[in-house]
């Protein structure tokens, strides 16, 4: 595997792939891989032998008092762990790289922007859409693809290449867990020992909220035990734990077509997310 930290080698680069004429596909990532980032590669080289991923830390898509700093960044391994998993290029730019000096451009998104991650979360998808677009740019790849495990920003994805007519199959690659239940984030990185226990109430009081309101139960009810659960377990404060549209991420009242259950949590200093599908019966 090569890593390319220069656009005009990118494009070299992928160039030489696409000689043979099969599809690239590409799989953005912040590093500090695991498992979930590999699931992404893995169902990339189910179609095509030319998967490109990329490492960038996106200064745009934290606050200023958000874990930029201390976001965990291993490149070495995380060479070992793409190689290992069939990724030919892996494009690591320089922050310099995506925003030299006078870089003056953002995308903003309306609508499934606004709620949730959104509102708690002011900038986080400009930056994230702004990313995105100059990755797609850049790398020019024929599918991409994202994990479940962001649903919002999936869905956030899908409206942008819809809105800006970018010639890319988005692929959303179910949520990778541990066995406890916990979905893999770098970000579990930060948790204690004992918050990594407390942190499996997370997918528990999902899963027993999604069953709830799959079976016909009070939505506001279901809800509500969910965050009491959290609260027990020593989640605080939660950000949000709601249920939306699967495809918009407007908040719903009634379970009359495919919905999201959502939420972000603390535990300490870590923010977790994860989400689950509800079916109507
Ligand atoms: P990140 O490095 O956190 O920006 O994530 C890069 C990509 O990996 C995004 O599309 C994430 O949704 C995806 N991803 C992160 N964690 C998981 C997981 N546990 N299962 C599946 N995909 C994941």
């Amino acid at each position: 595997m090569q890593t390319i930290r220069q656009i005009d080698a990118l494009r070299d680069a992928v160039a030489a792939l696409r000689a043979d004429g099969q599809p690239v596909a590409f799989v953005p990532t912040m590093g500090a891989l695991h498992a979930g980032h590999i699931a992404l590669v893995e169902e990339a080289r189910r179609r095509t032998p030319h998967v490109v991923a990329s490492i960038f830390v996106n200064p745009r898509q934290f606050a200023a008092h958000e874990d930029l700093d201390r976001y965990p960044r291993r490149l070495a391994k995380d060479q070992a762990m793409l190689a290992e998993a069939g990724c030919q290029l892996l494009w690591a730019p320089e922050v310099d790289t995506m925003y030299p000096a006078g870089f003056a451009t953002a995308i903003t998104i309306g609508g499934v922007t606004a709620p949730l991650e959104g509102a708690a979360r002011p900038g986080h998808f400009d930056g994230v859409a702004t990313v995105v677009a100059k990755l797609f740019n850049q790398v020019g790849p024929d599918i991409a693809l994202f994990g479940e495990k962001d649903y919002q920003q999936l869905a956030v994805i899908r409206r942008l290449v819809a809105d800006l007519d970018f010639p890319i199959e988005i692929i959303g690659v179910p949520t990778e867990r541990e066995e406890d239940g916990v979905a893999l984030s770098s970000r579990n990185a930060y948790l204690t020992e004992e918050e990594r226990a407390q942190a499996r109430a997370l997918p528990r009081a999902l899963g027993e909220a999604a069953g709830s309101i799959a079976a016909g139960g009070d939505i506001a009810e279901a809800l509500a035990r969910a965050e009491a659960a959290l609260v027990r377990a020593g989640f605080g404060p939660i950000d949000y734990i709601a249920l939306a549209d699967a495809a918009t991420l407007a908040p719903l009242d009634r379970l009359d077509r495919p919905a999201r259950l959502l939420a972000a949590a603390w535990l300490g200093t870590t923010r977790l997310i994860d989400n689950i599908a509800v079916m109507p019966g």
